[in-house]
């Protein structure tokens, strides 16, 4: 029997992961995630899908690879999406947000009359998540579960999100293992695990975001300690505008640390953002997955206390708290998302600090062209918010160190625990330049086989 894949995402781009499993009857889909970013890629995402798939496996929560599922369940499919539990959790906090922001988007641009589709629709609803995650089928870390009559699979953590995971497919006849990377995490950094070492594997499926480049390395504690204490003594406030997942809990811990080596002042830390607020109690509650930093400290109550806590660190409950803090003008830090500022509670903290130079804007993420994360940080005057003209006199500052993606000497690392090549190794998840240079890097450093299939390509095997 002919083993077929298919990638209908992340195939010579980043975002839209999805690739097709086929060997027998069996049809198995790796992800289903939306495209993001550019017009063209994101109306991608209303295009049909690959329905006939009978399960589902499921590498991790970010959007790019979990997005569509509520599109498939919407047009028909009615089999199990196998993940880790905390894929699970992180899944239904993630997709239910997603639904409820396609539908605001959709009734405003309605209201204002701005689209040329009449009416413009939702990509889908928070009725169509909710249904989608009845079919999630959690399974731990490192057990063997059939997906199929033919095809099992095992989840290895990939320490890139909690919960992350590469998944090991195994073709029982043909004894074939394939390793779908999903993405690639770190090693060496606070909170997450180093990435599960993987031995063999026939075909390997590898992300390439940052597969021609490296983080910047440096002191982070002694660049952070900087930021908040220059602000600090200038009275001000820290305003940190980040990603609700994963990125909340890595400056929780970096502060947390800060406090504790006494680099810093005891400042109140506030979280304003819903979704980070439910991504961090889920982070509490499987402090097990983590770091052996975190999941090795003494006793249960000690983790519980000193995991992502700091010593006046307040979650903002309720919409009359976060106005509260937006007005107060003491020294205090505070975490809000959206991360790249395109929306979310962040703009009314960023309304209300822009204007002030005592304050600081630190962006711990990466900025796209054309949000206004962007602008601010490449130095505008002033920034258009809800319809007023801020203008811009906190300090700006950036820190580039926080990617949840290895980078290419990471991903080599990672690729040298391989006892044989595999037979084929598939780059998925990067943009053209990056994945060319590290297929170029991947076929002189080590001489395996290597392709970078393209959307819609199959490959038979
Ligand atoms: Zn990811």
């Amino acid at each position: 029997m002919s083993l077929t894949l298919t990638s209908f995402g992340a195939a010579r781009t980043v975002t839209g992961s999805k690739h097709l499993v086929e060997y027998g009857k069996s049809k198995i889909l790796v992800d289903c995630g939306q495209f993001q970013g550019l017009k063209a890629l994101r109306e991608r995402n209303w295009q049909p899908l690959p329905l006939n798939a009978d399960n589902v496996i499921l590498t991790h929560a970010h959007l790019d690879h979990c997005g569509l599922l509520p599109r498939l369940v919407q047009q028909g499919f009615r089999g199990r999406i196998f993940c880790t539990p905390a894929t699970a959790e992180l899944t239904k906090i993630v997709l239910a947000d997603a639904g409820r922001l396609q539908e605001e988007d959709a009734e405003r641009a309605n209201r204002k009359g701005y689209t040329r589709h009449k009416p413009a629709l939702p990509l889908f609803t928070e009725a169509d998540a909710a249904r989608a995650v009845t079919l999630l089928q959690p399974v731990g870390y490192n057990r063997v579960v059939p997906v199929s009559p033919e095809i099992t699979v095992e989840f290895l953590n990939a320490g890139h999100l909690l919960g992350s995971a590469f998944a090991r497919v195994r073709i029982d006849n043909e004894q074939k293992t394939i390793l779908f990377g999903g993405d690639l995490g770190r090693y060496g950094r606070p909170v997450l695990p180093d990435p599960t070492a993987v031995a063999e594997a026939d075909i390997l499926f590898l992300e390439s975001t940052y597969g021609d480049r490296t983080h910047e390395s440096g002191d982070d504690a002694a660049r952070l300690s900087k930021i908040i204490n220059d602000t600090y003594n200038r009275g001000g406030k820290v305003v940190i505008p980040s990603f609700a997942l994963g990125r909340v809990e890595e400056l929780l811990y970096w502060i947390g640390y800060l406090e504790a080596k006494a680099m810093i002042p005891e400042l109140p830390v506030y979280i304003d953002s819903p979704m980070a607020r439910e991504v961090l109690s889920e982070y509490r509650a499987r402090l097990n997955e983590l770091d052996p930093e975190i999941s090795e400290m003494a006793s249960r109550t000690e983790r519980e206390a000193m995991a992502f806590s700091t010593s006046r660190l307040r979650v903002v409950a309720t919409v009359k708290e976060s106005m509260e803090v937006q007005e107060s003008k003491k020294p205090m830090i505070v975490i809000s998302a959206s991360g790249m500022a395109t929306g979310g509670r962040v703009l009314h903290h960023l309304r209300r600090t822009l204007p002030d130079p005592h304050n600081t804007i630190l962006f711990v993420g990466y900025q796209s062209v054309g949000t206004r994360g962007r602008d601010i940080r490449d130095g505008a005057k002033s920034t258009r918010i809800h319809g007023e003209d801020i203008t811009i006199n906190a300090r700006v500052e950036s820190f580039d160190s926080m990617s949840a993606h290895a980078d290419a000497n990471e991903i080599m690392r990672w690729l040298k625990n391989f006892t044989r090549p595999p037979q084929l190794t598939c780059l998925v998840h990067g943009e053209a330049g990056p994945m060319d240079t590290l297929k170029a890097r991947i076929e002189r450093e080590l001489q395996w086989t290597v392709k970078t299939p393209n959307q819609g390509e199959r490959i038979t095997l």
